[in-house]
């Protein structure tokens, strides 16, 4: 995986290239993450944003938060995949939707979280955390995932 993960939109307008791997990665069963992809959960994988390396044209929408910070999506101007998201427009870190890449099976979820509102017929591995609302991320990151997030300052 030297040459890092490689994914794009639908309609192949838009390509990219993670490397290194993703710092850890999420399936988030929240309300707004199923409205927003239209389906039972998001798949985010965490990586900075210098480590994702676009080809292509993309444009982004800006959608409303409770917390009041815009979470920025950036998609295909084309076909509108959507293709990672910047919560809280930090800059700096993005959430990679796992769904677009070329071989997802390569970057199963690190943890379940927003489980509470998970859809009742959605069964999840008994190896992987699970939490009904969120987690501590201390406990749960690898420590050379902690100490890449640090080196963000985010
Ligand atoms: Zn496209
Ligand atoms: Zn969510």
């Amino acid at each position: 995986m030297a040459r890092g993960l490689k994914g794009g939109c639908f309609c192949g307008a838009v390509s990219y290239r993670l490397t290194p791997r993703p710092m850890f990665v999420h399936c988030c069963h929240c309300t707004d993450c199923q409205r927003q992809t239209g389906s039972a959960f998001v798949l985010n994988a965490i990586i900075e944003a210098s480590h994702v390396l676009p080809r292509g044209k993309t444009h982004v929408v800006t959608l409303p938060t409770d917390s009041g910070r815009p979470h920025d999506v950036t998609r295909c101007p084309g076909c509108e995949t959507a293709l990672w998201s910047d919560y809280g427009r930090r800059g700096s870190l993005l959430f990679v939707r796992v769904g677009t890449l070329d071989k997802p099976a390569l970057v199963p979820p690190d943890v379940h979280i927003f489980t509470r509102s998970k859809l009742r017929w959605v069964a999840l591995p008994k190896g992987t955390p699970a939490f009904k609302v969120y987690y501590d991320m201390k406990k749960l990151w690898p420590a050379a995932s902690l100490k890449r997030r640090t080196a963000l300052g985010v």
